[in-house]
């Protein structure tokens, strides 16, 4: 593992001033689960490491009137532990315990599963079905974005040289909501994801879907939602067959690619079948 200099600030303001000064050159250190692993094996070469470790204040979780705030840094075992993930907030949670082992979750956060963008990361499809907001501080100030227009491609986000993700927002969406997700790998969590599906469903009271979000890992250069499923979900009554519709059009939808993993061919199959669960458990979920 090389690298020239290693920096640990103290605020986000000294952070990104040294993003500033490198450029391409610097490279932001969280928990170190995917990043080590490429510094190791030279996939990725730096001239100044930025640990993010020393900011506290980046691993906090906080409700709020507007919703729950989750701290970049937050480790995706506390995720997996704290009570504030409640109704659809759940899926998020439960999906950080889909990530890998216990070991693997002790030291990765939420940050890192985020800003790596690899297409098939656990906790991403549940949160842009949960309509996260993600927060980036650069040397200009802080804004927001939703998370859904985060990634560019497969290791690629909208991030500037000079910027890094401070935190997310789940909105407070109200009653009504239920969400799901389920991951398909051939080692079970331990393994990355072959296919990812997340869903939202918010249904008015007498069981009408008012909203929706289907949105798929794995089987695209990013994550993606599936316009055209929400859409024939929204003013009707779930049915097995509307399930069936809306998955079968989810799996046309995706773009997935053949690797040592799976076929694309395969892909497309647990695309169809697995987004029939999941709409079903977010359905249930929902009342
Ligand atoms: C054995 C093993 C199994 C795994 N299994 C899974 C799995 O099943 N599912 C899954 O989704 N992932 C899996 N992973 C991948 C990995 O654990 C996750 O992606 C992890 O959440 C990354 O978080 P981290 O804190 O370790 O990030 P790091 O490795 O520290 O960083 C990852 C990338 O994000 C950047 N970064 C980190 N934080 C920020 C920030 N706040 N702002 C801007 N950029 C930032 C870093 O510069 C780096 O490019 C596995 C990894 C290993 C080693």
């Amino acid at each position: 593992m090389k690298f020239d200099w290693y920096y640990e600030p103290t605020s986000v303001n000294e952070c990104v001033e040294i993003l500033k000064e490198y450029g391409s050159e610097a490279k932001l250190l969280a928990g170190g689960t995917d990043l080590v692993v490429r510094l190791r094996s030279r996939a990725q070469k730096v001239k100044a490491l930025v640990s993010l470790n020393a900011m506290p204040e980046l691993s906090r979780i906080q409700k709020t009137e507007d919703g729950l705030h989750i701290g970049a840094m937050t480790k995706l075992m506390d995720i997996t532990k704290s009570e504030m993930f409640t109704g659809s907030w759940m899926v998020v949670k439960k999906s950080a315990g889909n990530v890998s082992s216990m070991q693997v979750r002790n030291v990765a956060t939420i940050g890192g599963n985020t800003c790596n963008a690899s297409p098939s990361a656990d906790t991403v499809p549940g949160m842009i079905a949960s309509d996260a907001i993600v927060r980036i501080a650069g040397t200009e100030g802080e804004r927001a974005l939703p998370l859904e227009q985060f990634f560019t491609g497969p290791g690629k986000t909208a991030l500037k040289k000079d910027e890094m993700v401070v935190g997310f927002k789940l909105p407070d969406l109200g009653p009504g909501n239920g969400a799901a997700y389920k991951k398909y790998a051939i080692r079970g969590d331990s393994d990355i994801a072959i296919v990812g599906v997340a869903a939202r469903l918010k249904l008015s009271q007498d069981g009408i879907i008012e909203d929706a979000r289907v949105v798929l890992g794995a089987v695209a250069p990013t994550p993606i939602r599936v316009p055209s499923a929400e859409q024939m979900l929204i003013g009707q009554v779930l049915t097995d067959e509307l399930a069936a519709k809306a998955a079968q059009a989810a799996s046309d939808f995706c773009t997935p690619i053949t690797d040592a993993r799976a076929t694309k061919e395969y892909r497309k199959e647990m695309v169809r079948v697995w987004t029939q669960y999941v709409l079903k458990e977010a359905h249930s979920n929902a009342q």
